[in-house]
């Protein structure tokens, strides 16, 4: 209790604050958390320690909720900061025809796939050997026994029936094929629409590694870049890099961060607080980065639900999106489905896709989690993470 008091005032005087940043540490005392942010520093003008928002009504002290923690963040009211020398918020392209223009990656790395296809095709025999081949590569490319075996059969009768022996025909053929098993009439749809005076909140949820946090600081630079304004909420609070990394990422478009400075701190609490910074801020949408310990499916349960319940006590979770590497197969595919037992994954994102020749993966996870592909990380670029499209991504994985 003295160390914590000393910790209080020292807090207080560095902060600069008077009552306004004793309060919340006295109040906060018993869950103490010293939340605070990082970005917008020029917009939103200085740092200083606020009241943490309340809870509405029934608040969150159901599941542990925060409503009298210690939040620092930046005060709206202090003027606009100048900004520091070479300080400068990139303003990211926007997203449209990102794929299409990213499609060299899929093509280079897709080579097995497209290329061994087309060659098959393109050799004027296509026996029983060809088309086992054929069956093969599809296999090899992650798409999945059943599917293949699918796309192989339905090739082969529509080859027999046109009585076809053309390239460019069997080629159109196969192409259609290809787009109509990843489903070109899902709902591929982000919402990040507001609601009234609430923003859209995003939950992204994913096994450490998968390149779960970087995706959270592309996905906010795409949100920026298509004009919206976005929080980004660290709630990873067990890797202290993943804070970091985010409010790098943030900082670079001006997003605010709402992070812990403790390790460990509660994940549910950090997501509330960025639901609250997001309503207070009045911005589109808040990405809650997570953690991804598979440690054991109850404890997996436990802090999922527990973020998503909280975040719903004054919000919605307009998406639950899985973070999977493109690169780890059936592994990658076991891993999404516990998460996809977990909570209820609303659209998936598949990273690394630049780096394997494993391109079906894309129909394979669809199929197992029931969710639609989103969006794709090709790349460790900052601005290499697209919004998915059948077509152009049958017609560059053809390409190649
Ligand atoms: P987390 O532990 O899931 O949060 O993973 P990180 O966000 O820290 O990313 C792990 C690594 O994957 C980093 O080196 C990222 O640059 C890399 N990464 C993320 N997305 C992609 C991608 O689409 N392509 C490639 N090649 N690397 C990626």
């Amino acid at each position: 209790m003295t160390e914590d008091l000393i910790i209080g005032i020292v807090a207080f005087v560095v902060v600069g604050g008077g009552t306004a940043g004793l309060v919340p540490y006295l109040r906060g005392r018993r869950q103490r958390q010293q939340l605070s942010s990082g970005g917008q520093q020029r917009q939103g003008g200085g740092t200083g320690t606020l009241e943490a928002p309340r809870a509405p009504e029934g608040g969150a002290t159901a599941v542990g909720a925060p409503e009298d923690v210690a939040v620092q963040y930046e005060a709206e009211a202090l003027p606009e900061a100048p900004p520091a020398p070479g300080e400068v918020i990139e303003q990211p392209p926007p997203s449209a025809g990102r794929l299409a223009r990213l499609r060299g990656r899929l093509a280079r790395s897709q080579t097995a796939f497209g290329g061994v296809l087309l060659s098959l095709l393109s050799s004027g025999k296509l026996d029983d050997a060809a088309w086992e081949e054929i069956e093969d590569t599809l296999i090899t490319a992650d798409l999945g026994v059943g599917p293949a075996r699918q796309l192989v059969e339905q090739l082969r009768t529509e080859v027999k029936v046109t009585g076809t022996q053309d390239v460019a025909e069997v080629r159109g053929l196969l192409r259609t094929d290809l787009i109509n098993l990843i489903g070109p009439d899902m709902d591929r749809t982000l919402h990040t629409a507001r609601h009234g005076d609430r923003p859209s909140v995003l939950l992204i949820v994913g096994v450490n590694g998968t390149g779960k946090t970087t995706t959270c600081g592309k996905l906010a630079r795409v949100l920026v870049g298509d004009g919206k304004t976005v929080v980004l909420g660290a709630a990873d609070t067990f890797r202290a890099a993943a804070a970091d990394q985010l409010q790098t990422w943030g900082e670079r478009v001006g997003a605010q961060v709402v992070r812990s400075d403790r390790d460990g701190a509660d994940p549910a609490s950090v997501a509330f607080e960025a639901v609250n910074a997001g309503i207070e801020r009045g911005v589109d949408s808040v990405i809650v980065d997570t953690a991804g310990r598979l440690h054991t499916k109850t404890g997996l349960m436990d802090e999922l639900g527990k973020i998503k319940r909280v975040i719903e006590k004054h919000g919605t979770v307009d998406e639950v999106l899985l973070v999977l590497d493109a690169t780890t197969g059936q592994n990658g595919l076991r891993q999404g489905r516990v998460f996809a037992e977990v909570v209820d994954v609303t659209g998936i994102i598949l990273t690394k896709l630049d780096g394997t020749a494993k391109g079906g993966i894309v129909v394979s996870v669809q199929r197992e989690l029931g969710v639609p592909v989103k969006l794709v990380g090709l790349g460790e670029g900052p601005d290499d993470l697209a919004f998915f499209d059948p077509e152009v991504f049958v017609d560059a994985i053809l390409e190649g």
